[in-house]
C-alpha cells in the first residue's frame, strides 16, 4: 500500500477523531476513581496528600474536557489542524498517567492491603482500557499502559512485604501483556485508518472517472459534435421548460427556424470540409447572439433553432434579421472569402401554439414559405400559412386512400407530327376528383411526393397508362401511338422501379417500345449515378425516355449528352414566347437535338400560328391544347378515328 495515499491531513484527522471521540467516557472515569479511591479508604498519613492530588486530578480533568470541546468546535472546520490537538491529547493523557504512576507509588508504603489491591485494579483497568481507548496513537497507547502499571509494580517488586512483591510481579506481568496489546490493536488501527483513506481516494478517483465520462456521454448524446451545439433530442428536452417559463411569467416566446441558403451550393463545389467550417463558424456567430435564456441548436444539415424571450412580433423580426445579417458577413478561409446568407421562419407561443412540435412545425413552415417567397429574409408564420397546412393535411390524408375510393383517372393528350399532325402517342395525366372537387396535378403530386405516396400512385399511373396503350395497339387503325408517362424523381429512387415498369408492360402485354417515360429536368439536381442508372436500364429493355420541361432548370449539357434520352420536351414557356426570343431559344435546342440524335417535342401549342411556326422549325412532334385538350380514356378511340390521317 502506498503510503503517499493515506498519510496526510485525513490520517490525522481520522487519529484525532478516534482519541477525542473516545476520550469523555475515560476522562470522566478517572474523575470517579479517583474521588473513590481517595475517600474510600481513610490513610491518615498521607490524608492531605491525597487531597491534593485529588484537586490535581479535578484540574486535569477539567482541562482535558475543555480540550474536548474546543476539538468538537474545532473538528467542524474541514481545515482545522487535527496535529495539534492530536499533541494537546497526548500531553493530556500522559499527565493523567503520570499523575496516578506518582499517587500509586506514594501511597503504596501507607495503604493497607486493601486499599493496595484496589488502587491496583484500578489502574490496572486504566492500563487494559488505554491499549483500545487510545490505539489510534501507538506511543500514547503504550506509553501510557507502561507507565499506569510497571513503575507502580516495580515498586511493589521492591518492597519488604511479600505479598506486596507477588501483586508486583502480577502488576510487571500486566503491564508487559498490556503494552504488547496496545502495540497490536494500534498497528490494527493505524491499518484500518490507512486502509479507509486508501479507499476514499480510490472512491475519489472512480467517482472523478465516472464524473469525466457521464461528461463525455452527455456531449455525445446531447451535442451535436461539428459545431458543440445542442442536438435536436437536447433542444427539445429543453424547449419544454423554455415554454413553461414563457407561460408562467406570460411573456411570449418566439421560435427563430434557421436555414441556410447557398450553403450546398458550398459543399457541393468546394466540398465537405469547407461545408464543415461554414457551419462551425455559422455556429459560433450564433452562440455570439444568443442571449443568455436563449436555446440554440443544430437541428440538422444546415438549419439551426433559437428560442428568442420576450419577444413581440417585432422584436422577434429585429432579432432575426440580425441573425440573417451576421450569417451575411463573408466566412474568410485561406484563400477562400465565401458568402452564405440565411432565411428564417418565425413561429410565436403561445399565440400560434403552445406545443414544442408544433412550434417547430409552423417556423418551418415559414420558412420554407419565405424561401419560396424571398430567400435571405424572415418570415412570421400566419394564420392563413396555417390554413395552407390544414389543407395539405387533408390532401394527405384524402390521397392516401384515393386509389382505394377510386377518386384517381388518367386522362390523355395527344401528341402529333407535326408535317402530318398524325397521334404518334399519349401523354397520361391524372386527374384526382376529391370528394367533388378537382384537385389539379400540380398541388397533389408535391403532396404525394412530400409525404411518400408518389411510389403507390405513381404505379397505380404505369399499370392504368400500359393497359390503355396496349388496347390502342390493338384498335382498328393504323396510328399506333404509344404512351407518355409522367415519373416523379423519388420513383426512380425506388429500387423496386424498374420491376414495377417490368411488371406493368408485362401484364398489360405491351412492348416496351410503346411506353415513354417522361422525366423533369430539375431530377439532375439529385443523386445523378443512381438516376442515370435506372434510366439506362430502362432504355434497355426499349423503354424511351423524355426529358420534359427542357429549358426550365439547369440541366448540364454533358448530363444530357451521358443520358441520351430519345426525346427533348421544349416547355411552354418557351413556345408562348416564340414571338420574342422563344424562337432563338428553340433553334438553339433543335439544333442541339440534332447533333445529340434527339427528337423534340413542343408542349403547349395552343395556336395554329405556333404550329406553323415550329414545324417550320423542325421540331418534329407537337402538343398542345390547339390539336386537344387531355381527353378521357373513353373518347380516344373516336379522337382517333376522327383525327387519323387523311389518305
Ligand atoms: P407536364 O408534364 O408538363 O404536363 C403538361 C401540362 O400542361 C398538363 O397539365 C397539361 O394539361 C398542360 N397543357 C397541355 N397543353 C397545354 C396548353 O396548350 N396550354 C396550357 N396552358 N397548358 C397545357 P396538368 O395535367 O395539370 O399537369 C400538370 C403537371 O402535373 C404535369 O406537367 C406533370 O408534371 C404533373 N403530372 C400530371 N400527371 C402526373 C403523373 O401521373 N405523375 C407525375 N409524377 N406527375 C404528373
Ligand atoms: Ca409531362
Ligand atoms: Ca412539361
Amino acid at each position: 500500500m502506498s503510503k503517499s495515499l493515506s498519510d496526510g491531513k485525513s490520517f490525522y484527522k481520522d487519529e484525532a477523531e478516534l482519541l477525542y471521540g473516545n476520550a469523555k467516557s475515560g476522562i470522566i472515569v478517572t474523575l470517579l476513581a479517583s474521588t473513590i479511591l481517595v475517600f474510600a479508604f481513610d490513610t491518615p498519613e498521607v490524608h492531605t496528600q491525597k487531597l491534593y492530588w485529588w484537586i490535581g486530578i479535578l484540574a486535569l480533568v477539567v482541562a482535558r474536557l475543555m480540550d474536548l470541546y474546543s476539538w468538537k468546535k474545532h473538528s467542524l472546520n474541514v481545515s482545522y489542524n487535527a496535529k495539534n490537538f492530536i499533541h494537546r491529547f497526548i500531553v493530556g493523557a500522559i499527565l493523567s498517567s503520570l499523575m496516578w504512576c506518582s499517587y500509586c507509588i506514594y501511597i503504596s508504603r501507607y495503604a493497607s492491603s486493601t486499599e493496595l489491591a484496589s488502587t491496583i485494579i484500578v489502574v490496572s483497568a486504566f492500563a487494559g482500557g488505554a491499549s483500545t481507548i487510545l490505539a489510534a496513537n501507538k506511543s500514547l497507547a503504550m506509553g501510557y499502559a507502561a507507565i499506569m502499571l510497571a513503575p507502580f509494580s516495580v515498586a511493589l517488586v521492591l518492597s519488604s512485604q511479600e505479598y506486596q512483591f507477588t501483586l508486583g510481579l502480577l502488576g510487571l506481568a500486566f503491564s508487559l501483556v498490556m503494552v504488547m496489546t496496545a502495540r497490536k490493536s494500534a498497528d490494527f488501527t493505524s491499518h484500518a485508518i490507512r486502509l479507509k483513506n486508501d479507499n476514499a481516494e480510490l472512491v475519489n478517483k472512480m467517482e472523478q472517472k465516472v464524473a469525466r465520462r457521464t461528461q463525455k456521454i452527455y456531449q455525445l448524446s446531447n451535442l451535436d459534435p461539428l459545431t458543440g451545439l445542442f442536438n435536436r433530442s437536447a433542444f427539445m428536452s429543453h424547449m419544454q421548460e423554455q415554454l413553461d417559463l414563457s407561460a408562467k411569467n406570460s411573456i411570449p416566446l418566439a421560435l427563430l427556424f434557421i436555414d441556410l441558403d447557398g450553403f450546398k451550393k458550398i459543399n457541393d463545389t468546394l466540398g465537405h470540409q469547407t461545408g464543415d467550417k461554414v457551419l462551425k463558424n455559422t455556429a459560433e456567430r450564433l452562440k455570439a447572439l444568443q442571449g443568455d435564456q436563449q436555446l440554440l441548436c443544430r437541428w440538422g444539415g444546415d438549419e439551426f433553432l433559437i428560442t428568442f424571450m420576450a419577444a413581440n412580433e417585432d422584436a422577434a423580426l429585429a432579432f432575426a434579421n440580425s441573425v440573417i445579417e451576421k450569417v451575411s458577413e463573408s466566412y474568410d478561409f485561406e484563400n477562400n472569402r465565401l458568402f452564405i446568407s440565411a432565411t428564417i421562419g418565425i413561429a410565436i407561443s403561445p399565440n400560434h401554439t403552445d406545443s414544442a412540435d408544433e412550434l417547430i412545425q409552423l417556423a418551418d413552415t415559414a420558412m420554407y414559405n419565405q424561401k419560396k417567397l424571398s430567400p435571405s429574409s424572415v418570415g412570421l408564420f400566419n394564420s392563413e400559412l396555417g390554413q395552407r397546412i390544414v389543407r395539405e393535411n387533408q390532401l394527405k390524408v384524402g390521397l392516401s386512400k384515393a386509389i382505394e375510393k377510386q377518386q384517381l383517372r388518367l386522362v390523355y393528350q395527344p401528341i402529333v407530327a407535326s408535317k402530318s399532325h398524325q397521334v404518334v402517342a399519349f401523354e397520361a395525366l391524372l386527374r384526382w376528383d376529391f370528394a367533388g372537387e378537382n384537385i389539379p396535378p400540380d398541388k397533389f403530386i408535391p403532396i404525394a411526393e412530400q409525404y411518400g405516396l408518389i411510389i403507390n400512385l405513381g404505379t397505380w399511373v404505369l399499370q392504368q397508362s400500359c393497359i390503355a396503350a396496349a388496347a390502342w395497339q390493338a384498335l382498328n387503325n393504323d396510328t399506333r401511338p404509344s404512351v407518355s408517362v409522367n415519373v416523379s424523381v423519388l420513383q426512380l429512387y425506388d429500387e423496386n422501379f424498374i420491376n414495377i415498369v417490368a411488371l406493368a408492360l408485362k401484364n398489360a402485354k405491351l412492348t416496351a417500345e410503346n411506353l415513354t417515360i417522361e422525366i423533369t429536368e430539375s431530377i439532375f439536381s439529385n443523386d445523378k449515378i443512381i438516376i442515370l442508372k435506372c434510366i439506362k436500364t430502362l432504355q434497355k429493355m426499349g423503354v424511351k425516355v423524355s426529358i420534359d420541361d427542357f429549358g426550365t432548370e439547369y440541366s448540364s449539357l454533358s448530363v444530357i449528352q451521358s443520358l441520351a434520352a430519345n426525346t427533348l420536351k421544349i416547355d411552354r414557356s418557351f413556345v408562348n414566347m416564340l414571338d420574342t426570343n422563344g424562337k432563338v431559344i428553340i433553334e438553339a435546342v433543335k439544333h442541339m437535338a440534332v447533333k445529340l440524335d434527339y427528337a423534340v417535342v413542343a408542349e403547349g401549342v395552343e395556336t395554329q400560328e405556333q404550329a406553323e411556326q415550329l414545324s417550320a422549325l423542325d421540331i418534329e412532334m407537337l402538343q398542345g391544347y390547339f390539336f386537344s385538350k387531355p381527353i378521357e380514356l373513353h373518347d380516344v378511340e373516336d379522337y382517333l378515328l376522327n383525327n387519323s390521317p387523311k389518305n
